[in-house]
């Protein structure tokens, strides 16, 4: 059996790589960079551990946790400390603990009277049953009303998304809450009814997910599966395009300046959206990736400063704060990262995690590093009382970060199931098709191992036509699933 290709070594390719090989099917993983994690990078420095891309995985699915154990990784995993639970958001330019609980709400200083009564009326405004794709802004204002479109929405969506709720679909980027309304007519009502119906089936909401990371950072969960897929990995290798040839896919590709080819049963696409708009693909029908290119993901440059405790004012105790454009700052939001997990810091110290550009401010996150770790310090004196330099400081840029999945998006998640159905063998997974969060990445490298395993087993099974599986070459109805 030649191996099954996984192109892309970040954590959606090197999970579905480690539970392939797991089922005795072999792999081959290809990764155009010089490590594996794409971006998951950690680094320990002076007593620092900066985390540059993800700082956590949120266990929404019971398969985390699966993975964790398989990979050997129980006793590495770090919990956060149970102090650091607190969100803020900034109102009134500084931070505001966000209400953990309902009375908490009704008493809080982060929204007016006005916002707290379009929560009570919330369960009676009416769900929109003409089935228009409404951005997360129409949705929020539509529901609640402008202040927390304003105040909370947005800064969420640049927390997660580093995006512009303007721009992102409802149901394609927080397809939780519009199936909320779908189903319960209200989010309110959702809220309580929805909690069972996620127990029975074994999910957690991600406001509730327990969140976690390991000792030595993010890292050590793509390294570890790196080890154990072992010369299945091969890195500075990238892809340049792929072949349909007979029942299997000959894939070229170029290491370092050497140009070479190799046969394999299957292929998994696990790298970037717009890397995939850049592949060659020959196949019988011929298959066009270049829609794919138009999939924006906006810079965003991670900031991480060390300071001495005492020339930080404020208690940092939480989980960070998220900053809404309104309050006119340049960062995006901060991650208390060694509130959450002490060991990111040394004894007397603390370090922050700060994000500049995404949507709202894309030219500010190709900045020179000097002049990043100047706008932070700038804002973060007023949000948190820094005074002084950081004596630790360390940015990445990201030239295309997060995937944006604005309105329309869906169109692009139809296209890969037309594909997958027209070329047998070829597979999308991760970021820019199941979801941008690490534990979504995570989910859609292992349910990609499993489709594969299926195709296979049912390919060797008998031709096509018996099988069920649709004659190569015969043209493709898109399918959502
Ligand atoms: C700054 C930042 C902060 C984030 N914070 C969080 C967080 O706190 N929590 C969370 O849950 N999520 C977070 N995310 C999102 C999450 O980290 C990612 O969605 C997830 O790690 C994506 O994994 P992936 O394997 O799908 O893609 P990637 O990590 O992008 O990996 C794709 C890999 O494919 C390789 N590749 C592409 N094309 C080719 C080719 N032709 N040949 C060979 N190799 C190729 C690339 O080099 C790359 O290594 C964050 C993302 C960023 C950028």
């Amino acid at each position: 059996m030649s191996p099954v290709a996984i192109i892309g070594a970040g954590i959606t390719g090197l999970t579905a790589g480690f539970y392939l090989q797991r089922k005795g099917i072999p792999v081959t993983v290809y990764e155009a960079g010089s490590r594996v994690g794409g971006v998951i990078e950690s680094l320990r420095s002076h007593g620092f551990l900066a985390e540059f891309g993800p700082n956590t995985i949120l266990e929404t699915s019971p398969r985390i946790g699966e993975l964790i154990r398989d990979a050997g990784l129980q006793s590495r995993r770090l919990d956060p400390d149970p102090r650091a639970s607190a969100r803020y958001v900034v109102r009134y330019r500084r931070p505001i603990a966000m209400p953990a609980s309902p009375l908490g709400f009704f008493t809080t200083k982060l929204f007016t009277a006005k916002a707290k009564l379009a929560v009570l009326r919330e369960p009676f405004v009416p769900p929109r049953r003409d089935g228009k794709e409404e951005s997360v802004a129409e949705f929020v204002v539509r529901r609640l009303n402008q202040e927390f479109l304003d105040h909370a929405i947005d800064a969420l969506v640049a927390g997660v998304y580093a995006g512009d709720p303007h721009k992102l679909s409802v149901t394609q980027a927080f397809p939780k809450l519009g199936q909320l309304e779908e189903r319960y007519g209200s989010l309110i009502r959702g809220q309580i009814f929805g909690a069972r119906e996620r127990k029975r089936r074994g999910e957690v909401a991600k406001d509730r997910a327990p969140k976690f990371s390991f000792d030595e950072g993010l890292q050590v969960l793509p390294e570890t599966l790196r080890e154990q897929l072992g010369q299945g990995v091969r890195l500075n290798t990238k892809v340049t395009g792929l072949r349909r040839v007979g029942g299997a896919w000959e894939l070229r590709y170029v290491a370092g300046r050497q140009e070479g080819r190799a046969e394999h049963s299957a292929v998994i696409y696990a790298g970037t959206a717009h890397a995939l708009a850049e592949l060659g693909v020959e196949a019988q029908p011929p298959i066009s990736l270049e829609a794919f290119a138009e999939i924006r993901y906006p810079p965003v440059a991670s900031v991480v400063l060390g300071f001495r405790r005492q020339d930080v004012a404020h208690p940092c105790e939480g989980f960070g704060m998220l900053i809404p454009k309104v309050e006119g700052f340049k960062i995006l939001g901060t991650i208390f990262s060694s509130s959450l997990f002490p060991n990111r810091a040394p004894a007397g110290h603390l370090t922050l995690t700060s994000y500049v550009g995404g949507e709202r401010y894309p030219d500010l996150a190709g900045l020179p590093p000097d002049r990043l770790t100047q706008i932070t310090c700038d804002d973060l004196k007023v949000l948190l009382g820094v005074s002084g330099r950081p004596i630790f400081e360390h940015t990445v840029y990201y030239p295309r970060a997060i995937p944006q999945y604005v309105v329309g998006y869906g169109r692009y998640r139809e296209l890969m199931n037309e594909i997958e159905t027209q070329a047998p063998g070829l597979f999308f997974a991760g970021h820019y098709r199941d979801g941008i969060s690490l534990s979504d990445s995570i989910v859609s490298g292992c349910k990609a191992a499993e489709r594969v395993a299926a195709w296979m087993a049912q390919a060797r099974s008998g031709p096509p036509e018996e099988s069920g599986l649709r004659p190569s070459g015969a043209p493709a109805k898109g399918h959502i699933r």
